[in-house]
């Protein structure tokens, strides 16, 4: 027999993301959380490194800690954190709960999605060899050695040169192994230089730039990749135990593909406004599912946007002004959010963000709607590939709300 529930709101996704908003609302909301794993906190749990909190916070802490104090800050506001528990279909109103206890029917007349986002598994990069033991993604090896406490092996080849690879530098360090080369395919690394210097120093890991792993090799468990540079067009073997596909997100929306909520085709991402608001009536996002991938403290602070926006539903307000569509031109393959409406706030932190796939050290944003250049901003930061690039919102100042779509596009 199926359990039915009420609550006033209900938050998909116990992250950074979704606790922050649970805290928000609960003084004065009945807030439901449903997190599918056993404990509340999101990535950040397994994530056992300093550089969380400072924008939410204004501290900095390391990943497990900052989870729990987001999950502490929840609870004693009073919403309820249902862990355990996997929503696993809805139509937009009802969520369907799968958990230990059986299946759970939830009502709420406000729902956040707050789902967070993935790396694409070595599968879905359509990468070819042998089906070993011991290929990884970030996510995976962190739960393997700081949830399960299982052994990862000892000489680790990690693909990606982001932020992120280089969390999974430290968590193969902390298991006990060698980070014996990292692999990018662009002509630099993706992360921040003075991290990249840092950490090719403080771990002695080889960066080998233009270089992708073709093929994984091991029966049982792996003994060794394939890599080709491209500059050269030469390919060699690389002995190794692990291999740790890190980066190349995806945004975790498969509930709001069952809805047929609107995506942003560059990210796949549920295409949100300003205030978060999804088409759905009373369907809101928040957090990396919007923006795969931002830090936890950028997810928080949407965290707090959803929820005065999800208390303005609750009150009643209803009429929205049309929105004007934002989209992105290459180099930037996605920007959010992707709808602006008259009377709206400015987005979380009065910035856009958006993802590109060049390098440019001095960019210029150029916004241009009906043939018409409507803004132009110089950035002191540069636009690159691996990390968020933040666009001020005044770009957007001279858009026309009768007007169409917008296209955001880098000067040449
Ligand atoms: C390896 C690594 C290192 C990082 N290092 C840093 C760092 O140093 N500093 C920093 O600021 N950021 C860092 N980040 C980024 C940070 O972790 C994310 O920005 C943050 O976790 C995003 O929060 P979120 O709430 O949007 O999503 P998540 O943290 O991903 O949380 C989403 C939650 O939703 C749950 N969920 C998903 N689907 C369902 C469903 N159907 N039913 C129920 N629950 C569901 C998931 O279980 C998860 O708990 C790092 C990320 C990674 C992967």
């Amino acid at each position: 027999m199926r359990e039915q529930r009420r609550t006033r709101v209900a938050i998909v996704g116990g992250g950074p993301a979704g606790l922050t908003a649970a805290k928000a609302l609960a003084g004065t909301e009945d807030v439901l959380v449903i997190e599918r794993e056993a404990e509340a906190g999101g990535i950040p749990r397994h994530s056992n490194h300093w550089g969380y909190g400072v924008r939410d916070l204004r501290t900095v802490t390391t990943g497990p800690a900052y989870a729990r104090r987001l999950a502490e800050g929840a609870d004693e506001a009073g919403a309820e954190l249902m862990t355990s528990a996997m929503v696993t279909g809805w139509d937009g109103r009802t969520l369907e709960v799968t958990s230990p206890n059986g299946l759970v029917s939830v009502e709420a007349d406000a729902v956040v999605l707050a789902t967070g986002a993935r790396e694409r598994p070595r599968t879905a990069r359509r990468i070819p060899g042998d089906r070993p033991a011991g290929v990884y993604t970030t996510g995976e090896l962190q739960n393997h050695v700081h949830v399960y406490g299982h052994s990862v092996g000892t000489r680790a080849v990690v693909v990606g040169s982001e932020l992120v690879s280089w969390s999974a530098v430290m968590t193969l360090r902390h298991a006990g192994a060698r980070t014996v080369l990292m692999t990018s395919a662009r002509s630099e690394a993706d992360t921040y230089a003075a991290v990249g210097l840092a950490g090719r120093v403080a771990f002695g890991v080889p960066v080998a730039t233009r270089t992708t792993v073709e093929r994984v090799i091991g029966k049982g468990r792996v003994t060794g990749v394939e890599v080709l540079d491209h500059a050269t067009g030469r390919s060699r073997m690389v002995a190794c135990d692990s291999v740790v596909f890190t980066a190349d997100w995806i945004p975790d929306h498969e509930l709001a593909v069952k809805l047929g909520l609107n995506l942003q085709p560059g990210s796949l991402a549920p295409l949100v406004d300003t205030a978060l608001r999804t088409q759905a009536p009373g369907v809101f996002a928040a957090g990396n599912l919007l923006h795969p991938v931002d830090t936890a403290d950028n997810a928080a602070l949407d965290g707090r946007r959803v929820a005065a926006s999800v208390r303005r539903w609750l009150s009643g307000a209803r009429n929205l002004a049309d929105g004007v569509p934002v989209h992105a031109a290459e180099p930037l393959t996605w920007i959010a959010p992707g709808l602006v409406r008259p009377g709206d706030p400015a987005p979380v932190g009065g910035r856009l963000v958006a993802w590109t796939s060049e390098y440019v050290r001095f960019p210029t944003v150029v916004a241009v709607q009906d043939g018409r250049e409507i803004g132009r901003v110089r950035t002191p930061w540069p636009a690159a590939p691996g990390r968020i690039f933040r666009i001020p919102f005044s770009l957007l100042a001279g858009l026309d709300p009768s007007g169409s779509a917008v296209e955001v596009r880098l000067a040449s």
